[in-house]
């Protein structure tokens, strides 16, 4: 049987509905800032902070015709205190914390607020990506470290997952995890090994892919109408019913780097993760955490 691994069709609809994906890999030069400045301090120092993470509006290190297409925001009161909540939940499991403290060890420990995100294109001109509500942001020295969040990631603020017992997980909450699990897995030092490859086994069959390409399309119709919860369910119901729950959603599919997050905030928020990814993934995770310096 022909298999086919974490296929990225090229221009084609399906590459625009990976809505959840780290910026990681989008070589940004930004503007060298002055002298001694300190690497990943843009926030200024009286910005409210919580568990060592700093709400910093949005900055414009990434030049012009970044600034004016994400449009910088201040934080409201009741973003700041959706955020702090969702990293108290985010911390509550050990492997959560573990999260939250590697990422923050690597550097990732500012928070920005800003309208939309924008990704350069093939042409190096930046666009604004609707389908995209959050991006773990570095540059291309690495010295600017930090995750992004849009009006997207807020107009979610209720919504639920319903697969995670009762009353389920938030989704901004399981979205902060995933960027963080990205920040965890800076250079792809994890989800770019041979052994995650193998424990996660994104090869499909070929049928099984096309399904996974409409589920796709229909989660980018259901976010389009902004009817969040059904598009999450679709993602959530491609892994746990299609696949029998080995993998958490249909955007683990999207790449290495992708499932790699997905894996990790499930494993962090869904209390019914472990009994349903496989008992070699699970060991992996276990083995990263464990044998981490
Ligand atoms: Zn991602």
């Amino acid at each position: 049987m022909r298999l086919m691994i974490a296929p990225v069709p090229s221009g084609s609809a399906a590459r625009r509905v990976f809505w959840l994906r780290s910026a990681a890999a989008v070589m940004v030069v930004a503007a060298v800032r002055g002298g001694s400045a300190p690497p990943n301090d843009p926030a200024p120092s009286d910005a409210p902070q919580h568990n060592g993470f700093r709400f910093s509006p949005g900055t414009c290190e990434q030049g012009s015709e970044f600034c004016a297409l994400a449009t910088p925001r201040a934080w409201a009161p009741a973003e700041i205190a959706l955020v702090r909540a969702a990293l108290d939940e985010i911390a509550a499991s050990d492997l959560g914390r573990w999260i939250t403290l590697r990422a923050r060890r690597n550097g990732f420990v500012t928070l920005r607020r800003f309208a939309h995100a924008a990704e350069l294109d093939a042409e190096g001109r930046y666009g604004v990506q609707p389908m995209i509500v959050a991006t773990t942001h570095t540059d291309a020295g690495h010295d600017t470290r930090t995750i992004d969040l849009t009006d997207r990631f807020f107009e979610r603020e209720s919504a639920r997952d319903h697969f995670s017992g009762e009353p389920g997980y938030l989704l901004t909450t399981e979205i902060l995890a995933h960027e963080l699990v990205h920040a965890v897995d800076l250079r792809q030092q994890y989800s770019g090994t041979a052994e995650f490859g193998r424990v996660a086994r994104l090869g499909m069959p070929v049928t099984r892919q096309r399904d996974a390409d409409r589920v796709n399309l229909e989660r980018e119709r259901l976010n389009g109408e902004g009817r969040y919860e059904a598009a999450w369910e679709a993602s959530r119901s491609f892994g746990i019913v299609s696949l029998r729950g080995r993998l958490p959603s249909v955007q683990a599919l999207d790449s290495y780097r992708e499932a790699f997050a997905e894996f990790g905030a499930h494993l962090a928020l869904d209390p019914n993760a472990r009994r349903r990814f496989e008992p070699r993934l699970l060991l992996f995770f276990e083995r990263t955490v464990s044998e981490a310096p």
